[in-house]
């Protein structure tokens, strides 16, 4: 059985098109024999609030115009409507969190008032040069290779100053837009990197996702996962259109299953050592 689907957005995610649907998304996780799926809104902030720390690091939080608040009373009302619809389907509601180290007040308003399952952390913009930007847009600022040790600085401070979320998501952002062509990244270029944000990752005791909308991680890389001490897996499509859920996610179990890690006791657990 394939494991669930923890990172899947809907009709209530402002990034999607308008073939996205929760209920599809529902009938298409069954249909492929999942045996969940987590829904994970963005949940981002087109200016900071008060407590929030974007205020001291950039002038302009805004790094994407389409940004929309989250309707979480909307968005909660369709999960309970699923659950209705789909009784055969654990369906965990989520959200995905950006920048939440730079949002905490914001962010933490909205995540501590309510009761979502699974809180995914992610790191889609950066500060620099006083404004916010989209990480990818610093390919061409500076050479390729310091694009990414950019980013993973960057990723360490989410780690350490936020813990609003359980799920670290696309650890390495980026090499989805790698200049060369993504298929050229290489994931041995930034190992040390990679074992610094995954270090920080384990000593909370978080989770961290495979990605498999990205460049699938390597086995070698879950295993520097595995050796810095950390304990379990999660898997995500990042799927934005319903026939997206779950996909690839034969390769991933392949991948997480050679790095040592198994599925759980009931099958939407965490995947562990
Ligand atoms: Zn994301
Ligand atoms: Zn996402």
């Amino acid at each position: 059985m394939l494991p669930p689907d923890n990172h899947v957005h809907t009709e209530w995610s402002y990034d999607t098109s308008a073939e996205a649907s929760m209920a599809r998304s529902c009938e298409q996780a069954l249909a492929i024999g999942m045996p969940g799926v987590a829904f994970t809104e963005h949940l981002e902030f087109t200016a900071g609030g008060e407590g929030d720390a974007i205020a001291g690091v950039a002038t302009d939080a805004r790094w994407w115009t389409r940004i929309k608040p989250l309707d979480v009373t909307g968005y909660l009302a369709s999960v309970a409507d699923c659950r209705e619809r789909f009784p055969g389907l654990r369906i965990l509601s989520g959200v995905e969190t950006g920048e939440s180290h730079l949002f905490a007040a914001s962010a933490g308003a909205v995540v501590h008032g309510h009761h979502f399952d699974r809180v995914l952390g992610s790191l889609h913009a950066v500060p620099y040069k006083g404004r916010l930007v989209a990480a990818d847009a610093l390919f061409g600022n500076m050479p390729d290779d310091d694009v990414m040790s950019y980013y993973f600085a960057e990723l360490l401070q989410l780690i350490e100053r936020s813990d609003l979320f359980e799920v670290l998501a696309h650890l390495d952002f980026p090499r989805r837009y790698w200049p060369k062509g993504a298929h050229l990244y290489r994931e041995e270029d930034f190992e040390e990197e990679y074992r610094t944000v995954l270090s920080a990752l384990a000593g909370t005791g978080r989770v961290l996702e495979v990605n498999t909308k990205s460049p699938l991680a390597s086995v070698d890389l879950i295993r520097w996962w595995r050796d810095v001490g950390g304990t379990a897996v999660s898997f995500g499509s990042d799927a934005h259109l319903p026939q997206r859920v779950g996909d690839r996610f034969k390769l991933a179990v392949d991948v997480v299953e050679a790095a040592g890690f198994r599925a759980g006791r009931y099958p939407y657990d965490f995947w562990r050592v």
